[in-house]
């Protein structure tokens, strides 16, 4: 019923991998996301029901509402538990490197993972896959990790095994990597794999309510305060920016994932195709953008702002002060504007 797309060798690759590995280390990319969180998390669990050793190891913090995913608070942070971390990576057989396409997006843990002597599989869906891994599931065509991972499960014949807590952090993954079924989402297999989760057992209600729906008064207010004081319209360009810097961070007690959807607000003006979002680190400015149809903006990021990503969701860093950044990208506007459809 659901679309095979998945390579049959890599898939019995996958298997024979699978069958003889004892220690299992789950990565994802730094600054996890409800994909990166809830493929993992999906992968971990199942894997444990076949009897393996698994850890779940994230470069960094994750969002808070992630919690609610079970299992979330066994994960291994690498910012807070370095030598454990370190120590079961180099003690795996099997690592799973899920939803990154680079080495460089899991930061500092990318080093343990190269010098491990474990086997590296790679199930993704970002353009361009590095050859890092041993083996490569990689599918820029779908939506989410998440996703992927169901049909994976169901060619190597395990969907029978996804009960509430599996089919739980699939559908996080699918549901935050898609807007809540907003965009990327025009997939009928999307439904018929929600469907299976449903009767797994999942609350779809409830996870949505708790992954993208809760939120703290903090972060109300900073999201409102950026787009009420910190938001330009460039209507010439059809293009937004909003910028944070530290001091109105920590001004608005600001926490990790508080301004994880905020690049995408100012696309809900029907006269704006693409969106920036510039928010100070300690050490660099982190760039995330969004657009509508098919203006690229993984070719801004990756020609600008030492970064990539998707079509419609890219992002990068810029090493220098918010004025710089904000200078850079007001000098891409005219170039950016022959990838505007309809340009007259
Ligand atoms: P976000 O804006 O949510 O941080 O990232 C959106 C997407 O852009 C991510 O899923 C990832 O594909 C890509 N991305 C974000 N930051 C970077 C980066 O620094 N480097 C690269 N290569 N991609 C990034
Ligand atoms: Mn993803």
């Amino acid at each position: 019923m659901i679309a095979q797309i998945l390579d049959r060798n890599k898939i019995k690759e996958l298997s024979r991998l699978i069958a003889g590995c004892n220690r299992v280390v789950i990565t994802c990319h730094i600054a996890p996301d409800g994909d990166a969180i809830g493929s993992s998390l999906a992968l971990c669990h199942m894997l444990t029901d076949l009897g393996k050793e698994v850890h779940v190891v994230t470069p960094d913090m994750f969002a808070q509402n992630l919690y609610y995913l079970p299992g979330a608070r066994d994960i291994v942070v690498y910012t807070r538990y370095e030598e454990f971390a370190k120590q079961i990576i180099s003690e795996a057989d099997l690592i799973f490197c899920l939803d990154y396409n680079s080495i460089k997006r899991v930061d500092q843990v990318g080093k343990y993972i190269l010098d491990s002597k474990a086997i590296k599989v790679m199930i993704d869906h970002h353009l361009g896959p590095e050859k890092f891994p041993n083996l490569i599931i990689s599918h820029p065509e779908e939506s989410s990790t998440s996703v992927l991972l169901f049909k994976v499960f169901c060619a190597l014949g395990l969907v029978p095994l996804i009960d509430k807590k599996i089919g739980s952090c699939i559908y996080a993954g699918m549901m935050t990597d898609t807007g809540n079924f907003s965009y990327n989402s025009n997939n009928a297999d999307l439904y018929r794999i929600i469907a299976r989760l449903v009767e797994s057992g999942i609350d779809k209600d409830k996870l949505y309510t708790h992954i993208i729906n809760t939120s703290t008064l903090s972060r109300l207010r900073i999201n409102g305060y950026a787009v009420s004081e910190k938001m330009t319209i460039y209507p010439d360009h059809k293009a937004a920016l909003i910028t944070l810097t530290r001091d109105e961070l920590n001004r608005f007690d600001y926490k990790k994932g508080d301004t994880e959807s905020l690049v995408n607000v100012p696309l809900q003006l029907p006269d704006v195709v693409y969106s920036i979002f510039l928010r100070e680190e300690t050490d660099y400015i982190k760039v995330s953008c969004r657009s509508k149809g098919n203006f690229p903006v993984n070719k801004l990021c990756e020609q600008h702002f030492n970064g990539g990503g998707h079509r419609n969701a890219a992002g990068g860093e810029f090493y220098g002060t918010m004025d710089e950044c904000i200078a850079l990208f007001e000098s891409t506007l005219e170039a950016n504007d022959a990838l505007l459809p309809n340009k007259k």
